[in-house]
């Protein structure tokens, strides 16, 4: 199957109580692909009036849904990701050419985890069963859950739909009504969600307001007509909304920034080929995907015996990526998500080498060909260094690795705990003590072990430390989305 640029209308507006609707100031910014720098659409430049007008829309909405049966709601979430399934190649190649990720990214990670999520909460919300307590003959306790009311998500451009997905699911399936924000950089495949999904969710249960932070997001997170702020983006930015939520006490969760550490031990040498290519593509794919993913296993710290061995490898396979071409499947790497990515990129680079780190691989921008020539995209890139340095510190997201050596177990736990963040981890090692043993000492949400960069929808996730709390995915993520009311009832 071969892909091809999607089509767009001029501009878009917002989309609240079911309809898309200019912005009332009449507004608008130019959204471009980063695959070629071309405009794709313009989208409204909200501020406060139109995010007020999507929250009343939203309270409207809630009278009716606020009352909807689990099974009801179980049949929308399952609608919707019928839907999606049936549009996934259109959505994967809106999300290519908005964000710059490959086809073969969004075709078989991003939309099929995205119609998952759906699918997950709409089960989980009809598995749930009440409880009774009889605490005497005459005094029974009931526990309620109840949903929240209108509730504010504010999301980032590096899984355009997919943290859409993580934020809508659960909300909506816990009864509540949404005013959303995409991020500027990623407006397209949300806009075509609601569109395709306009028969399907009632109208004003889902509403989306396009804009900047500090115009559009800032209004939205600090409105005291919201009962909850769920936000996905950098560290600095979650301290901001924390800031404007606590005026009005409503509680946040926190999906931000992180530096993730990939451990390599000696034993991955010792056995069979199979399993050290799984660590070699362990540390080269799950890098390099444009390094736009929260979770990307930035730091890598290879016990200072298999060093030389392991890297040539790693060096090799890393060399071998094909880059370029996003609608091409064969592709590995696409572009980075913007233009400021890309000279942020850069300037780490530059950044790392003022720092004496050593280019192993890459380093440079990288000049694709023809209709992408103008496009955002930087050479896969090893730096060699210590943990102290700045790219080994600050989140860099982009294809950029930091790679370091440790003597022990001790001092790969010391170096991969000395951050400010805490989301995720991999461990590769074939000794049945480190398997378990190192990643519970890690300080992170979500270490993988022999394998990395999974989502299933049933695992929760989110950070430990700078990175955030509240968890995504799994069922305990309803917990954010609901209040619990206690019933003594005497009789
Ligand atoms: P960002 O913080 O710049 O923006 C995220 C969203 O916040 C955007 O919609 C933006 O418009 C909005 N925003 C910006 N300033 C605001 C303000 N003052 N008030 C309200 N809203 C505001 O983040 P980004 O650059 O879009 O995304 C990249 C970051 O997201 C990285 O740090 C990455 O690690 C993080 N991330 C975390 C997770 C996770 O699950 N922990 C997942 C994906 C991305």
């Amino acid at each position: 199957m071969s892909y091809t640029k999607p089509k767009f209308e001029e501009k878009y507006g917002n989309f609240i109580g079911g309809k898309f609707v200019a912005p009332k100031g009449g507004q608008y910014f130019e959204n471009t692909s980063p695959t070629n720098n071309q405009l794709i659409a313009k989208y409204p430049r909200s501020q406060k009036e139109d995010v007020d007008m999507a929250i009343d829309a939203a309270w409207e909405a809630f009278v009716s849904w606020g009352k909807t049966s689990a099974t009801e709601r179980a049949s929308v979430l399952n609608k919707i990701a019928d839907k999606l399934e049936e549009k996934l190649e259109e959505f994967a190649a809106i999300e290519t050419y908005d964000n710059g990720k490959p086809i073969r990214e969004t075709v078989n990670a991003d939309i099929p985890l995205a119609v998952d999520h759906f699918r997950y909460f709409a089960g989980v919300i009809r598995a749930e069963e009440g409880s009774a307590t009889e605490l005497n003959e005459h005094t029974v306790s009931l526990i309620i859950k109840e949903p929240l009311g209108v509730v504010a998500q504010i999301i980032p451009w590096n899984f355009p739909l997919l943290m859409f997905a993580w934020k809508v699911a659960p909300a909506l399936a816990a009864g509540n009504c949404i005013v959303l924000k995409p991020a500027e950089q990623t407006p397209s495949s949300v806009t075509f969600f609601v569109e395709v999904m306009s028969e399907i969710i009632p109208a004003g249960v889902l509403n989306i307001v396009h804009g900047f932070g500090p115009e559009a997001g800032k209004p939205l997170a600090s409105s005291s007509r919201v009962k909850k702020v769920a936000f996905t983006g950098e560290t600095t930015t979650g301290q901001l909304i924390m800031q404007y939520a606590s005026k009005n006490l409503n509680p946040v969760t926190m999906e931000l920034g992180g530096k993730s550490p990939n451990i390599f031990f000696n034993s991955v040498m010792d056995h069979d080929d199979d399993f050290l290519d799984k660590c070699i593509e362990g540390a080269v794919l799950f890098a390099f995907n444009q390094g736009e993913v929260c979770t990307c296993p930035s730091r890598i710290l290879v016990q200072e015996d298999i060093y030389e061995a392991f890297m040539e490898r790693v060096i090799k396979r890393t060399k071998a990526i094909t880059q370029g071409d996003p609608f091409d499947m064969n592709t590995q790497v696409g572009a980075q998500a913007s233009n400021d990515q890309f000279e942020k990129i850069l300037s780490y680079i530059k950044i790392g080498k003022e720092e004496g780190a050593e280019v192993l691989a890459g380093g440079e921008a990288y000049k694709a060909s023809g209709e992408y020539e103008e496009g955002f995209y930087v050479q896969p890139t090893i730096l060699k260094g210590h943990n102290k340095m700045r790219v080994f510190q600050e989140e860099i997201f982009g294809p950029v690795v930091s790679v370091c050596t440790f003597k022990d177990e001790k001092e790969a736990l010391e170096i991969a705990n000395d951050t400010l963040y805490g989301l995720g981890a991999g461990v590769w090692t074939r000794d049945a003590h480190q398997l378990y043993q190192i990643p519970r000492a890690i300080e992170a949400g979500r270490v993988w072990v022999n394998c990395y960069h999974d989502y299933p929808a049933h695992a929760p996730f989110g950070g430990y430390k700078k990175s955030g709390f509240g968890r995504e995915n799994h069922l305990m993520m309803l917990g954010h989305y609901r209040q619990t009311k206690n019933m003594l009832i005497s009789y």
